[in-house]
């Protein structure tokens, strides 16, 4: 049974290289047991499937991460490298690894509105709804990226009816975060650096207890700048819960890890 989660993460980052072994081993040394680990794009998907061969821990995630769905409309002169890839056969691998019950959840997918401008929406929105219906035709929980859309994003989940969401580092108020915990019973993802983020240390302190996961976006987030941030670091998320809602460090953990059961399953605990 799962102890501490990361229910988001990136350990096919460059950052990893040659290291994933030993970054997975110190998670589960820390107690950290079930490790969702996000693709973005076809290479991505497909170390994220060897990593979880290899790994009981690693808990695969499949996704088409929101700028990454509209690699074909990026300009050049764009601040990073974006793979060129058939979109629509991507969607296609990921529905067949869902329904052969070998996911433990899609996503990374979204809605992005800070890298990309509006001439892409069309497409991104297309993709993710294409996620969506994989999810929901597979009943798996979606992994969500939203940056500056996260009305839209959370109009189109509702629209199709989605109860299994988590999104993952939501940039969004927290009165939003709150509502729709409440009416659509929507998951939160906190990352590691809620103690230093108001953000994300109010909502630990609002949000639903029931509907709070612990997350890291490693090597991203770290919860201490500068330094590269790994699936370990969820400790300090729950010990953080922990104090700001009066409980002992076994009850948030118990707490963090009856939700993540919820959400992922107990084929996934
Ligand atoms: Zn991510």
């Amino acid at each position: 049974m799962a102890r501490f989660v990361d229910v988001h993460t990136h350990l096919t980052h460059a950052a990893f290289a040659g290291e994933q072994d030993a970054v997975i081993a110190r998670a589960v040394a820390a107690g950290v047991d079930a490790i969702v680990v996000n693709g973005l794009e076809p290479r991505s998907n497909r170390e994220v499937l060897a990593l979880a061969e290899r790994h009981a821990a690693v808990k695969p995630a499949l996704g088409i991460y929101p700028i990454d769905a509209v690699n074909e409309l990026i300009p050049t002169g764009f601040p990073y490298p974006v793979p060129r890839f058939d979109v629509d056969a991507e969607i296609v691998f990921i529905r067949e690894l869902a329904l052969a019950g070998r996911l433990a959840a899609v996503g990374e997918c979204g809605l992005d509105g800070h890298w990309v401008d509006a001439s892409t929406f069309p497409l991104q929105e297309r993709v993710f709804e294409a996620l969506i219906g994989v999810a929901l035709e597979a009943d798996l929980p979606l992994v969500i990226h939203t940056r500056k859309l996260e009305v839209r994003a959370a109009e189109i989940l509702a629209a199709h009816g989605v109860q299994k969401v988590n999104f993952h580092c939501f940039g969004g108020r927290t009165s939003l975060a709150r509502d729709w915990a409440e009416r659509h019973g929507w998951w939160f993802s906190i990352p590691a650096n809620a103690r230093v983020n108001q953000a994300f240390g109010k909502m630990l302190r609002e949000l639903p207890l029931e509907r709070i996961l612990t997350e890291t976006d490693a090597p991203y987030m770290p919860p201490t700048r500068g330094e590269r941030n790994e699936p370990a670091n969820v400790v300090g998320t729950v010990a953080f819960l922990a104090e700001l809602r009066g409980l002992t460090l076994d009850a948030a953990q118990e707490l963090v890890a009856a939700n993540y059961r919820a959400l992922f399953g107990p084929r996934w605990c």
